[in-house]
């Protein structure tokens, strides 16, 4: 049967009203089952108290967060701590990555209040820190780097005192939107690769492993004094060497922050886990990280690019003084 979709994405089959799927351009791709977690993959259940009231804020300014639409783990601890990580630009991506459960699709028109809104939720949450991301937006000519830039002037506007962390798309093909969005720079600016360059094809087919790469060693040229980070998932199929190379690469690039996790399957449509890393081989994997220069690292199944981001930026700021001072 032919599905048709109205403009609303609804799916109008036998005149009843269905949600449109979340990623129809998976829709023919065969099942992969998903592999029980291991015992060491166990969170906190979200209800608490805060909680809620961290999730009356966001809905009350009609913000989206990484945290619901990526289905994150640590929401339960997160929301609980107030630490919402706002996800600007909508809430439909224009790739189609095979690890990531953000809903998929063209998105709609900015909402030129979003950065405002984006800003009183921080200063209600009272936030030291924050981290604003964005799904991809290859349909805006600049990919979205104004709307950033304007996030962050609104944030600092009525937050003096907060931190602000920009997780950002690579801007493929968008001459000059990094440099945009660097004319504010952030305090850290965040991209991540995902996953080592011989599986962009199968995992992150729109990005290019490079095009990363540079994206981060440019941010750090045009902001020497900014922090720059970068993050892996590993449980995709990647060998041990393969991460160190792009350790390498990083460092190479100046990148100060290091995030690896464990990759979780967020629907039988989306890659497999080849495997799940131990959190001893995690262990190994920052202290391998930390000795090829990274003034900061947070190797366990559970980090998340975002996850304790504020107190890890207090650390990376400490690493760095201490090693300015020769310590
Ligand atoms: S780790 Fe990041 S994305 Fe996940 S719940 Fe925490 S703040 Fe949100």
């Amino acid at each position: 049967m032919t599905i048709v979709f109205d403009q609303s994405g609804k799916d109008r089959r036998e005149g009843q009203l269905m949600p449109a799927p979340r990623h129809p351009e998976k829709a023919h791709l065969p099942d992969n089952p998903i592999q029980r977690k291991p015992a060491w993959i166990r969170v906190k259940a979200p209800g608490s108290p805060v909680y809620s009231e961290t999730r009356e804020i966001v809905k009350g300014h009609r913000l989206h967060t990484v945290c619901e639409e990526a289905g994150c783990p640590n929401i339960g601890e997160c929301w609980t701590h107030r630490h919402a990580t706002m996800m600007i630009m909508g809430d439909t991506c224009t790739r189609a990555c095979a690890f990531c459960n953000v809903k998929t699709g063209l998105p709609g028109q900015l909402d030129p209040e979003e950065p405002e809104n984006v800003a009183q939720a921080v200063a209600k949450l009272g936030l030291r820190h924050v981290v604003v991301t964005s799904v991809d937006r290859d349909d805006l000519p600049d990919g979205g780097a104004e709307h950033f830039s304007r996030t962050i002037v609104a944030i600092r506007a009525a937050s003096p005192g907060t931190t602000v962390e920009v997780l950002t798309p690579d801007f493929l093909r968008k001459d000059g939107a990094l440099e945009r969005l660097m004319q504010t720079p952030p305090d850290v600016f965040n991209h991540n690769l995902e996953t080592v360059p011989r599986l962009y094809l199968s995992v992150r087919p729109g990005a290019r492993y490079f095009a990363s790469l540079r994206l981060l060693d440019r941010a750090k040229q045009l902001d020497p004094k900014g922090f720059t980070k970068s993050g892996l998932m590993v449980g995709l199929g990647e060998s041990r060497e393969e991460i160190m190379q792009v350790m390498d690469d990083l460092r190479s690039a100046g990148v100060d922050f290091l995030t690896i996790g464990q990759y979780l399957q967020p629907t039988r449509k989306h890659a497999a886990v080849d495997r799940f890393w131990t959190p001893e081989e995690f262990a190994g994997l920052e202290t391998i990280a930390r000795a090829k220069g990274f003034l900061m690292v947070s190797a366990t199944p559970l980090t998340r690019s975002s996850y304790h981001a504020d107190a890890d930026f207090a650390q990376m700021k400490a690493a760095r003084e201490a090693r300015a001072q020769g310590a």
